[in-house]
């Protein structure tokens, strides 16, 4: 009863903002700005016999500290889940995490990155710098939840942005291959908010494809395959078949533009990442992608260029979508 009548005062502003709420015995005190009249008391549920107004004293609200006042700097720093994660390199690692434990009540575990996203599966090394010693966390984005294990697979909170705009491109009913699905973060937003729409998510990765079978299970989905297998073996199954090809592997997904531009259907649109110079966002990744359509005996149009972030001094993260059509 005490929820109800707290939250009827806070919308008619009368809670002191800077008192605490506290229990004595079987009441609740709650500080109010100022008396509330009867006619404000009269709408509170079961006023006559469980509100009393009286005077009293409340202890101050302690005021929770910022991560930059306790610090003295702004810290970088990355979650998934409740995990932390920092630059193990960092001269201030050990503060910031210790920091990040104490006065971040979601954090759990802080890693520190010892490696660059690298090798094929674009995995990083971690240490553990505070909290339990796992890589493994529940991370939940646009309604999903997903099973990461920073250790065996590649995951980044930085893209939900842009994984909900690819989305939202998807009509109901389509099909989508997603030729480098990760733990499966595109498929298995497509497969939870696009009716009717079908995915089939590809990666190489036997962890990856571990987590997204898991992923797929969590998130109560049965219009989502898990397929573990190399993009360029797995497109020869999917020839001319996809509303919609995603290509999120930046690092070397140019290697891969035949592959996508042979599963997608006539009128499919590819969704293309590269990681490109400031002085040639588009222009270079344009030439391999119609050189590709050409071998492919395809042609193409375009649907957009789109930075999605940076990604190192001068270097960004490009997204570049394109439309396939048979000549
Ligand atoms: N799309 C996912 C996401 O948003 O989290 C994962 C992107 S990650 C940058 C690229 C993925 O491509 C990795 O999971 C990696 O294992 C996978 N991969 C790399 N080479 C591959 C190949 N030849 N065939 C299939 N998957 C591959």
């Amino acid at each position: 009863m005490a929820e109800d009548i707290l939250r009827l005062l806070i919308r008619a502003g009368h809670i002191h903002p800077e008192a605490k709420i506290r229990r004595e015995d079987e009441h609740i005190l709650i500080p109010v700005t100022g008396k509330p009249g009867p006619d404000e008391l009269a709408v509170l549920p079961g006023a006559d016999e469980n509100i009393t107004v009286i005077e009293t004293e409340f202890e101050p609200k302690r005021k929770k500290p910022s991560l930059e006042k306790i610090l003295g700097f702004s810290p970088n720093f990355d979650v998934i889940g409740d995990i932390a994660m920092i630059d193990a390199d960092d001269p201030d690692a050990t503060h910031i995490a210790k920091a990040l434990m104490e006065y971040r009540k979601n954090i759990n575990v802080v890693l520190g990155t010892v490696s660059p996203v690298e090798g094929e599966f674009r995995t990083r090394q971690w240490v553990v710098l505070a909290g339990e010693h796992r890589t493994r966390t529940m991370h939940k984005e646009h309604g999903c939840r997903y099973n990461v294990d920073l250790a065996d697979a590649y995951f980044s909170a930085r893209l939900g942005t842009e994984r909900k705009r690819v989305v939202d491109m998807v009509n109901p009913g389509e099909y989508v291959v997603d030729l480098f699905a990760g733990v499966g973060p595109f498929s298995i937003l497509i497969g939870k908010s696009v009716p009717g729409a079908s995915v089939v998510a590809v990666d190489k990765n036997p962890g990856a494809v571990k987590l997204m079978r898991e992923n797929i299970h969590l998130n109560r989905l049965d219009n989502v395959t898990a397929v573990e297998d190399d993009a360029r073996h797995a497109a020869g199954n999917l020839e001319h078949s996809a509303d919609h090809v995603i290509m999120n592997l930046p690092q070397s997904a140019r290697e891969f533009l035949d592959c996508g531009i042979l599963v997608a259907k006539s009128g499919g649109v590819v969704h293309f990442y590269d990681i490109t110079h400031e002085d040639d966002l588009y222009g270079t990744s344009w030439e391999l992608i119609l050189e590709a359509a050409a071998r492919m005996g395809r042609t193409v149009e375009c649907v957009g260029n789109r930075i999605v972030r940076s990604y190192a001094p001068y270097q960004y993260n490009v997204c570049i979508e394109f439309r396939v059509i048979e000549y």
